[in-house]
This record gives C-alpha cells, structure tokens and sequence, in this order.
C-alpha cells in the first residue's frame, strides 16, 4: 500500500517569527510567494531586554516598503549612533533618516508582526522545527507537535542557538565569548539611586524603573563560561560584590545573560537550506547591529529567493545573498569585537578610548565609522559589472523624482519589491531596450545632486538599474553596454531572445 503523504505544501518555511524571519516573510510576500512561519513563542512578546533601536539603513529599508512611519511614531528619533560609546553624529549625511530610532525590540516584532499579517502570510505558533530531511526538489520539515511541512526552501531564522544550522552541519567559526553581563529586572527592598560604576570586568548599572520598586539591572561577570540560565543568586552575588549590597533584590521578571561571544556560519546557504540574522552570525550587542543586520539580511535574500522559487532565475542567485551578506556581517563583527575591547576599563585601554576619541571627533573618521555603524556606506562587490560608477553596488539615494505621473521619491518606486530601470535620459530613451516582466521602467527627471554617504558627490548617471534590496546593479547610458548583461544576471532575462530594435 502507498504511503499518504499528509505534508503540507509551501513554497518557503522560515524557522522563526523574529525580526529577521518576519521581514523575510513580508519581503517574500510582496513577491507572492506562498510562505509560512513556525514560531516558537505564542505571541510577539519579546523576554527580557535586546535591541533597543533601529540605525538610518535600516530605517530606509522599511521605508522603500511603506512602513517606515509605523516605526517612526512608535519611537523617538536621536543621534544614538557611536562606537563603543563614542557619539558618531549623522546629522549630515544625505538621507531622509539621518539619525537612529530608539525603540524597543518588542515594539518592533510588534508592528513587523502587524504588517506581516496584513500580507497574509501564516504563523505556525507554540511549534518548533525539530528536524529536516533535504531531498530532490525540496525539503521536508518536522514539526514539534508530529506535522510535517514541505518546501522548496527552507530559511532558518531561529537566532544565535539556530537548529536549523546546527542540523544543516553549517559550521559556526569565530570566538568564545571573553565577556559575560547579566541583565535583568526585578524588585527591591532598598530603592538604588541610578548609579554606573566601571570595574576591571567592565561597565555596571543599576537604576530604578518608574517611581516603584522595580530596577534594571546590567553586570558584568567576573566569570564567562557560566551555565546558561543565570539565576537570582547570580545576580544577589555581583550587586553585593559592587555595592556591597543586594538591595534586597527580589522577584525577577527576567533575568538574562549575554556574552561577546562572536560567530559567523561559513555558509549561508547549503543546497535548499538557508540562514540569515542571528542564526548566521552573533556579537556583542554593543553597537546596536544586531536586528538591523537580520532585517537587511532578510531584505537582501527575499527577491532573489522569490525569482529562484518561481524560475525567473537559476538557482545559482543564492549565492550572491552568500556574497553579499557574509561580508557585510563579517565586517561588523570585526568592528564589534574592536569596540569590545574598547568597553574594558583599565589605564592602558583609557588611553586607547582617549585616543580613538580624539580620532572620530576628526571629520573624515568620524564619517567613515558612522558609515558603518549606520550602515550607509554597504557597497556589495558585484563583480566584473561594477567597476565603473561609484553608485554600483552602493544604495541608491531616495532621490525627489519628477514622473509623467507628477513627482514621486525614488523609495515609492520600491514598494512592490521590485526591481526598477530608472532613465533619466529624457523620455523614451529606454523603451527600446530588454527587460524582463518584472522590472519596472520608469521614465524621470531629477535635478538635483548626488550625494553619496561618506563617498560625496558623485557625477549623476543617465539611467540605473536599481534592485528590490535599493542597491544599484547597474548604471550608464541608454545605449551603453552592460545594461542586458545585468538584466539577464540578476533578473533572468533570457539573452538569447531576440532584442527589439537589434535585429535578433
Ligand atoms: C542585550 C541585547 C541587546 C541588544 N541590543 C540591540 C540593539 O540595540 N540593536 C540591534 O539591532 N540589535 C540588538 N541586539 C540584537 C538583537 O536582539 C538580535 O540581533 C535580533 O533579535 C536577531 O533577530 P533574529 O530574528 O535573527 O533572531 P531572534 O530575535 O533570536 O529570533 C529567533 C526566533 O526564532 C524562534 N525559534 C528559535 N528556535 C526555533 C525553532 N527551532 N523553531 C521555531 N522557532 C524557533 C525564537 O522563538 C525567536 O522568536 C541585542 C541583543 C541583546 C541580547
């Protein structure tokens, strides 16, 4: 007798309903595909305390897709950006989001969880992705509660401890953490005054919540390598040992731990199996890297895995999100284990913040870090197809456009997802040219200058090719070269179709 298969069939599973499987849902979404999420926690609540903002990169991102502004309201935007507690100010670079937005990580997963149910796409809860078997043609995934789910692709967005890594044999390289803090809330007997001292293990805090009992607590070990479930006990002790009391503390709403430990998966992807945010790479969360790193992680894999799902592209697209994203991941890591070193307090190290200080306060550092801290400044290396203009592989700017259609700011274009050949040659330039169906072309004027992040003015180019992820693939003249080689490599255009207007 034949075996029922009872799978349920998706086109991509993603392993957790954080901030990066929420964006990957929404961005596959908008490309309708069919996507599920299977989540752990039986709503968005977020334990404890993580990311408590969002930097100017990733503040555009969710404004190329409309939603910036449900964000915006939510927060309190401030010139938060630094390195190692060193303030970077973005003030001035060319961006509609020059600064950082103080949010809390559970109002984020608030409102992305919003918007993904708005687009439709379903959340498996209270279940955990046990297991997966790759297959030809797919992936079967095993579920907590005995379902089982079938794939095309399966997206392991379950975070730091990432199952989906782990049984996927992705290794993990980097480092063991060298810092230990414990961070918690809890009630008190005897009301601290908020108070931050600086110890040879490095920076300690305690400062009441509201007018009640309540503190937040954040410590740091004397030890790393402790369990991994801190306990009350954990945190009477390292009170004591730094006040030379305990303050009564009692109660605890949570109590967690966070280490600098610092890992990279050296693949991002293995055959029908891929990971993005912290299940691809974790730091210490100095610097507030983390969730933007995943969100852009998602928005960067979302299209190209949507083409490589419907056909539109082979398969070997995926490994540009690879490309891509290892090195942008593996550049912050490098930067947060710098600042790390930089949180230590003893005399040798003061006189390194004091030094590096001195450094950020000039212009030009000051720029290249917040840059990066920003994360303003990406340039993905495309290959032989970006040499050239200095806006190859960098974000294109939200520029103020003028259409038939009446003004529109560039980011609008984006919307959809989809991709976007910008002329700004003078109307019908390019209506000769290939394009595949899902590439927009829009005819537009702009005339104002172009201005890079940290790169300055750059000559304007006559068209662009701009991705769904904002990142410019291509520029040049109408009829300049490159423009179909770049359509048929990131959009699948069929090269050997015959042209209009060429003859073949
Ligand atoms: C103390 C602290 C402060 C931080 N501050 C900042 C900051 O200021 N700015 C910043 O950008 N980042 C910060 N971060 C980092 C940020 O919290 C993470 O980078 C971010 O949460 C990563 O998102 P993610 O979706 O990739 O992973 P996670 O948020 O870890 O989400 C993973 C999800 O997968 C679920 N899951 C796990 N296993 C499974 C499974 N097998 N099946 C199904 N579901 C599963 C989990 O329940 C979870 O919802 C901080 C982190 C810490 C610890």
């Amino acid at each position: 007798m034949l075996a029922v298969d009872t799978a349920e069939n998706h086109q991509v599973v993603i392993a957790g309903g954080g901030p990066t499987g929420m964006m990957l849902a929404a961005e596959l979404a908008l490309a309708g595909v069919d996507t599920v999420i299977v989540e752990l926690r039986a709503t968005h609540k977020v334990e404890g305390s993580r990311a408590g903002g969002l930097h100017s990169r990733t503040l555009e991102v969710l404004d190329m897709r409309g939603v910036v502004e449900r964000f915006l309201e939510a927060g309190q935007t401030l010139q938060i950006t630094g390195f190692a507690g060193i303030p970077l100010d973005v003030s001035d670079f060319p961006t509609r989001h020059p600064y950082s937005l103080a949010l809390g990580q559970g109002e984020i997963e608030r409102i992305l969880g919003e918007w993904v149910e708005e687009l439709g796409v379903p959340t498996l809860r209270e279940r955990k992705v046990t297991a997966f078997t790759q297959e030809s043609g797919g992936v079967v995934v095993r579920l907590s509660d005995g379902a089982e789910l079938r794939a095309d692709y399966l997206v392991g967005c379950d975070g730091g401890r990432s199952l989906v890594r782990k049984s996927a044999g992705i290794g993990f390289p980097g480092w063991d953490p060298s810092v230990s803090s414990l961070i918690a809330e809890a009630e008190v007997d005897e009301q601290p005054q908020r108070s931050i001292r600086y110890t040879e293990e490095g920076t300690q805090a305690i400062g009441p919540i509201g007018g009640g009992p309540r503190v937040r607590v954040v410590l740091t070990e004397k030890f790393v390598g402790q369990a991994d479930e801190p306990t009350l006990d954990d945190v009477r002790g390292a009170l004591a040992s730094i006040w030379g009391t305990d303050f009564g503390i009692h109660s605890p709403t949570w109590i967690s731990r966070f280490t600098d430990m610092t890992r990279q998966a050296e693949a991002y992807r293995k055959g029908r199996v891929l990971l993005a945010g912290d299940a691809a790479h974790v730091h210490y969360p100095v610097g507030g890297q983390g969730l933007g790193l995943g969100v852009q992680d998602a928005v960067n894999l979302g299209w190209k895995l949507a083409q490589v799902v419907t056909r539109t592209s082979p398969e070997s697209l995926l490994d540009t999100y690879h490309a891509e994203r290892h090195a942008v991941a593996a550049r912050v890591l490098q930067a947060t284990m710098a600042q790390t070193a930089l949180t230590r307090r003893d005399a040798r190290m003061d006189a390194l913040r004091g030094t590096m200080t001195e450094l950020l306060a000039m212009d030009e550092p000051r720029r290249s870090y917040a840059g990066l801290q920003s994360g303003l400044d990406i340039r993905y290396d495309l290959g032989a197809s970006d040499e050239g203009h200095p806006l190859v592989g960098r974000r294109m700017p939200d520029l103020a456009l003028v259409t038939a259609d009446g003004p529109c700011r560039m980011f609008e274009l984006l919307r959809e997802g989809r991709p976007v050949l910008l002329n700004l040659a003078g109307r019908g330039a390019l209506d000769g040219a290939p394009r595949p169906d899902g590439v927009q072309l829009v005819d537009a004027a702009y005339h104002g200058a172009w201005h890079l992040p940290v790169v300055g003015e750059v000559q304007a180019p006559d068209a662009v090719l701009v991705r769904p992820d904002g990142y410019a693939a291509w520029t040049g003249e109408p009829n300049g070269s490159g423009l179909t080689e770049a359509l048929a490599r990131w959009f699948g255009l069929d090269v050997s179709a015959p042209r209009p207007g060429t003859g073949r």
